[in-house]
Parts: C-alpha cells; sequence; structure tokens
C-alpha cells in the first residue's frame, strides 16, 4: 500500500520513525514535494481564512499528495509527552482535512495521545497496525526497530549539534569558524521548510552565522531552563523553544536569537511575549521576531535579517575595542 505523508507540521518531528515504521511493514511512503508557491496556493484556497500558515500549508501538501497515494496518513494528535499538550488545531487536523478536502482517499488518523502515560504509544501504533491488517506482533517489531532508529537520530541532533534541517534536506550547514552564534526558536515546520522560512538557514549560513536549535540539547538542560519560568508551560513545543532559550542565555553560549512565529498562532505570540521580556530585560542580547504568514514579502524580511546580523557586528567590533582598563 501507497502511504502518502504530507511534507508539513509533524513531518519535521516524527518522518524518521514513521518511515521506518511503514517500510518495516512493508508499504510504500511517498512524500508530497517540497513546498513551492503552487502548494501553499492551493493550500490557502482550501483551508479556513483564520488557519495558521503552517495549517493552511498542510493543506496544500495534502492535495499535492492525493493523487499518488491509496491512503494518506494524517494522525490526531493530541500529546507527545505526558502531562503535556500539543496545540489543539493538530487535534482537530484529520476532521478539518477531510471536511475542506472530501475528494481524498482515505485518512488514517489514529490518535497519538502520550499525556497520560508513556505506554499509550504502542497502542497508537498497534491502531495503525490494525488499519494495515498486521498482527500485534509485527507492529512490536517495527515499532522497536522505528523506536531505536528515532533514538539514535535525535541522539545524532545533539552529539553533533546537527539540526533536523540538515538531515531531511540532506543539506549541509555547517559553518567554518562562525563570527557569531544565534540561537533559532520556533516550531520546526516553520524553520526547516525552505519556502516559508524564506531560506532563513541558508541566509544565515550565508553570513557566517552559526544557528543552534532546541533539538541540539538534552533534555535535561530544556528542564533546567523551565525551572527558571515562574508557571509551568503546557505545551510541549512552546515549552522546549523556552527552556531551550533560559538554559543558553543563563549560560551565556549565544550572541543573539531569532524567534520565528507563525502569524495568528496563539501559542507563538505567547511565548514570544515571554522570550522577548526576558531576553530585553535580563539579558540585553540582540533579539529578532520574524512573524510568518502567506502576504510575508522577502525584501522586508531580508533588511530585517541584515540589521539583524550588523547588531551583532556591532557588538562585537565595540566589544573588541573596549579597553580592559575600563
Ligand atoms: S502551534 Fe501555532 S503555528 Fe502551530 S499549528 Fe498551532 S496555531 Fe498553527
Amino acid at each position: 500500500m501507497k502511504i502518502g505523508i504530507p511534507r508539513a507540521l509533524f513531518f519535521y518531528h516524527y518522518y524518521p520513525l514513521w518511515e521506518s515504521f511503514f517500510k518495516d511493514l512493508g508499504q510504500e511512503v511517498v512524500l508530497s514535494n517540497p513546498t513551492n508557491k503552487q502548494i501553499l496556493k492551493n493550500g490557502i484556497e482550501v483551508a479556513v481564512d483564520d488557519a495558521c500558515l503552517p495549517v493552511k500549508l498542510f493543506h496544500g501538501h495534502v492535495r499535492d499528495i492525493a493523487g499518488r497515494a491509496d491512503v494518506i496518513f494524517i494522525p490526531r494528535i493530541i500529546s507527545i509527552e505526558p502531562k503535556k499538550y500539543i496545540c489543539p488545531k493538530f487535534l482537530g487536523l484529520p476532521d478539518m482535512i477531510k471536511h475542506n478536502l472530501p475528494d481524498l482517499p482515505p485518512v488514517m488518523d489514529m490518535t497519538l495521545n502520550l499525556y497520560n502515560t508513556k505506554l499509550n504509544i504502542l497502542e497508537h501504533f498497534f491502531e495503525i497496525g490494525k488499519y494495515l491488517n498486521k498482527t500485534r506482533l509485527e507492529v512490536m517489531k517495527a515499532y522497536y526497530v522505528s523506536h531505536k532508529k528515532f533514538s539514535s537520530y535525535k541522539k545524532h541532533l545533539r552529539k553533533y549539534s546537527v539540526t533536523p534541517y540538515e538531515i531531511l534536506t540532506q543539506k549541509n550547514i555547517k559553518t567554518i569558524k562562525p563570527d557569531f552564534t544565534v540561537l533559532l526558536l520556533g516550531h520546526p515546520y516553520n524553520l526547516y521548510d525552505d519556502f516559508i522560512s524564506m531560506n532563513l538557514i541558508k541566509k544565515l549560513q550565508k553570513r557566517n552565522v552559526k544557528i543552534i536549535t532546541y533539538e541540539m540539547l538534552n533534555e535535561k538542560k530544556i528542564v533546567r531552563g523551565t525551572k527558571k519560568l515562574t508557571k509551568d508551560m503546557f505545551w510541549t513545543l512552546g515549552n522546549n523553544i523556552l527552556g531551550c532559550a533560559y538554559y543558553l542565555l543563563e549560560n551565556r553560549k549565544i550572541d543573539g536569537i531569532i524567534h520565528v512565529a507563525s502569524f495568528g498562532c496563539g501559542p507563538d505570540s505567547l511565548v514570544g511575549e515571554l522570550l522577548e521580556h526576558k531576553v530585553i530585560r535580563d539579558y540585553k542580547i540582540p533579539f529578532l521576531y520574524l512573524t510568518l504568514d502567506e502576504h510575508s514579502g522577502e525584501a522586508g524580511f531580508n533588511t530585517r535579517l541584515e540589521a539583524f546580523i550588523d547588531i551583532l557586528e556591532g557588538r562585537k567590533f565595540s566589544e573588541n575595542n573596549i579597553s580592559s582598563h575600563g
């Protein structure tokens, strides 16, 4: 069976796991094409107006894959770790897609909810296996193999300071002797999609900026960072973004922060506010907040990015010219 996976949203987090699992069960995995103008246009055409950009784009990717797949995989994701939720848009995503695109091939919309216990994850995969007429034993074997691969993929990101972008797009973004280190924050589906992020990662690489993303930090460091929050953040992605930022700010390992957010995203606006206050009030390092929507113009985006890099350069120049004697 050809399983279609849209190259959007949680593709940027789970793809190595999903690919291994389906292939191990003898299925063929088909991906939508990398985002382009037409895919985005197709998504905007059918999605509700007030949906955020990544959800609109997801619709476009589903349309792109529809003619090439027997079934489309759109899990109903509620929670990906205990005691934390993710944005409710993911919960309603399969219904939204089926409603807005009625002529699709069948949709596999199994629920992933790890809020209560980690053991639930197998139930999610058993449900998928049932749909594919696989035995529980076959599913367990495929799951353990794919889980192992997924764990070593995540370890690889941390050990070699690699972003998922480099693995998923097979592009090398290493900078030799970088001038600056910048913490790049945002949802993976915004950061690692070249079209949507207007090639932000490549632009930073061109300016010899080394980037750090939260995937490079181990869980303990993120948890240490979140201890600085006055209240627990109950969204997984927001929690990771803030935990990573607070930890690295505390340890003074970065020259600046770029936060990429989607226009109309509730979680992003809250995280952005918290971050900006903290950075400006306590750490005073350059901070750039970039908002993406379907109308974002590349010229304005580039100007803001260039100005940010100029500030980094200016600070470096001033620091180098300050006498150690005061
Ligand atoms: S977290 Fe924000 S950008 Fe992501 S799906 Fe939810 S509303 Fe959209």
